[in-house]
């Protein structure tokens, strides 16, 4: 997660490596951009407040640059400031932007520019939302909205290290993080949630493309992974931090999650207990934590409570697994 500090450091001491480059001149770019673009992606200009029909667009998407179609933000981390700009708390990837200091009109700020075509964006500030506290201000004449089939999804069901495991071989699974969600505070540590006081459970973010495994087949690998009936407990583990949760971030996904809930519950005598509860913030665990199963799975832990797991997974879920493992 990029932060603040980040930001001074690439402001102050050089930008990072862009993924690639777009380079035209000034010519070249008046005859591809129209001219209210051209003043504000070329000449530094920035859009009247509310300009914008962007600002009050949250639907699941990503955005690219408008000049050289490079995605820079999703939408998952867009946000409503009110300030009358589009407002994000994190790029893509950190090699995405370059941040130039900008003394202009008597202020100082950190201007952020598309690091592979130049185009100027906005600023970036220090006010914005947990977890990174970081605003990218960005007018929306500089982004273009463009569909995507990528979704994420935040559950827990015990140790982090089973569930992990489990998703990465999923089929339409990208990627799976461990981490912390649904407490209270921001950047918890392990040793924080192991004792309770926090209330986050241990969870994994789930990157998913939803063209190849849908939000319900996610829910129902997932409820038949672990056990959903037993309350802040997962085999030998204990705690608050355990328990069986599911967290949705609309309310399409929170109707989908009390469907499948019902249809799950069909298969257990004792009643479910997983908690359906709205996403807030996903917290990253140490790195350690990443894919633990992965880098260790000669440890006793992950033979004897994850290799199981896996392998009822495998059997159960045949057509939902990767091919490769
Ligand atoms: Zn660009």
């Amino acid at each position: 997660m990029l932060r603040w500090l980040d930001i001074l450091k690439y402001a102050n001491n050089g930008n990072p490596e862009p993924p690639s480059r777009v380079e035209r001149s000034a010519e070249e770019w008046k005859e591809v951009l129209d001219e209210e673009t051209y003043r504000i992606t070329r000449e530094k200009g920035t859009e009247k407040p509310y300009a914008s029909e962007m600002c009050s667009l949250f639907e699941a998407g990503r955005y690219e640059c408008s000049s050289c179609g490079t995605a820079l933000f999703d939408a998952e981390e867009k946000f409503d400031s009110g300030s009358g700009w589009p407002s994000f708390t994190q790029p893509l990837s950190n090699d995405l932007i370059a941040y130039h200091k900008d003394r202009g009109h008597g202020m100082y700020r950190i201007e952020t520019i598309c690091n592979v075509c130049d185009a100027h964006l906005g600023h970036v500030f220090q006010d914005g939302p947990e977890p990174s506290f970081l605003r990218f201000c960005i007018n929306g004449i500089a982004l273009k909205k463009v569909e995507s089939d990528l979704r994420k999804l935040t559950i827990g069901g015990g140790c982090f290290w089973c569930t992990e495991a489990i998703f990465e071989s999923v089929k339409g699974v990208l990627e799976v993080e461990s981490g912390y969600a649904g407490g209270r505070g921001a950047n918890p540590t392990y040793r924080e949630v192991s004792s309770g006081l926090t209330g986050h459970a241990e969870v994994v973010n789930i990157t998913y493309d939803k063209s190849e495994i849908s939000f319900e087949d996610l829910l129902r690998i997932h409820l038949s992974t672990h056990n959903p009936t037993t309350i802040n407990k997962q085999g030998a583990d204990r705690g608050t931090q355990y328990r069986s949760i599911i967290l949705f971030r609309n309310a399409e996904e929170q109707s989908a999650g009390i469907k499948i809930l019902g249809e799950m519950q069909e298969l257990f005598e004792d009643m479910i207990v997983t908690e359906l509860k709205a996403f807030e913030s996903f917290f990253l665990a140490e790195p350690y934590h990443q894919d633990y199963y992965g880098s260790n799975p000669e440890k006793p832990y992950c033979q004897r409570v994850i290799e199981p797991k896996l392998v009822k997974f495998r059997k159960t879920f045949e057509t939902k697994m990767k091919a490769s493992k």
